[in-house]
């Protein structure tokens, strides 16, 4: 099944070019803030499940094309991210500008990025105005959390994903504080759809590409991550408890390259999404912290 957000935190599952609204399962569907019903309903999906495979069957359904999706997940409790992932990306980061990683992410461990940079394949990504710094995508998979865990063993660590969906892990090139360069608004497009788990057959072998201008920048396969997804969940989990909703970042391949406003990006996951984003200038973000 595939889950999406619309219209203001709306539920919507589909199975191909229609969606059906479930949102009544997790709530009365008025449009409440924090938007956190797919929070809730991730946690709640083993039981609902049923009650979802009914209403794929019977309630009405709309054309996807005629709703604006959102980020699947708006408020999740945490957006962890693997940094330096694929050995080809290392290399290219110690002759490349921006931070020169002496460790790979089996040595270094993770990062956090903002929950409020989280933006949908709807959404522009909207640069801060630092015309004199690279902004830079990175083509990720995300993983999806559906069962709460702490010290969660790799051999069990499928059991707590929920789904995938795509992800671009945006950053300013540079040396300043990794989580201040990669949580401007709109520097986390995650979408267009959560993907189940039971959907993707390997996980541990899906192509990810990433576009720009129709230019291909990116790809690789997680069969070439040093840090594969149990581990990312085994290595999480050791530190703090993971909770329905929340998202890993599974790190970037090589390829990394800035953008400008007027370009287009598109990130492709096999099985998973496939969505294209507009980038655009914006004139908010600039500050002393960023003049050296
Ligand atoms: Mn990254």
């Amino acid at each position: 099944m595939k889950f999406v957000s619309f219209e203001g935190g709306r539920i919507g599952v589909g199975d191909g070019d229609d969606i059906v609204d479930v949102t009544h399962l997790v709530g009365d569907g008025e449009p409440i803030w924090p938007p956190m019903a797919m929070v809730r309903f991730v946690s709640q999906f083993e039981r609902l499940a049923p009650e979802v495979v009914g209403a794929l069957k019977s309630a009405p359904r709309r054309p996807r094309a005629s709703v604006r999706l959102e980020t699947p997940i708006a408020w999740p409790n945490k957006v962890i991210a693997f940094p330096a992932n694929y050995h080809a990306h290392i290399e290219e980061m110690r002759s490349g500008p921006g931070l020169i990683s002496t460790f790979k992410a089996d040595g270094q461990g993770f990062f956090l990025k903002a929950n409020s940079s989280l933006s949908g394949p709807n959404d522009p990504i909207v640069l801060p105005d630092l015309l004199d710094r690279e902004i830079h995508h990175e083509c990720e998979l995300a993983v999806i959390i559906g069962k709460t865990g702490r010290a969660i063993a790799r051999e069990r660590a499928y059991d707590h994903v929920f789904g995938y969906s795509c992800l671009l892990d945006m950053v300013v090139r540079g040396r300043e504080e990794r989580v201040m360069r990669k949580s401007f608004d709109t520097f986390c497009p995650v979408g267009p759809h959560i993907v189940t788990r039971d959907e993707v057959a390997n996980p541990g072998d899906i192509d990810l590409a990433l576009w720009v201008n129709g230019e291909q920048r990116q790809k690789a396969n997680t069969r070439d991550l040093i840090v594969d997804i149990p581990a990312m969940i085994a290595m999480a989990s050791a530190v703090m408890t993971l909770y329905p909703g929340d998202i890993i970042a599974s790190g970037t391949p090589a390829g990394v390259g800035p953008v400008r406003g007027g370009d287009s990006i598109r990130i492709a996951i096999s099985g998973v999404g496939d969505m294209t984003l507009d980038v655009v200038q914006g004139e908010l973000g600039a500050h002393s912290v960023w003049k050296k």
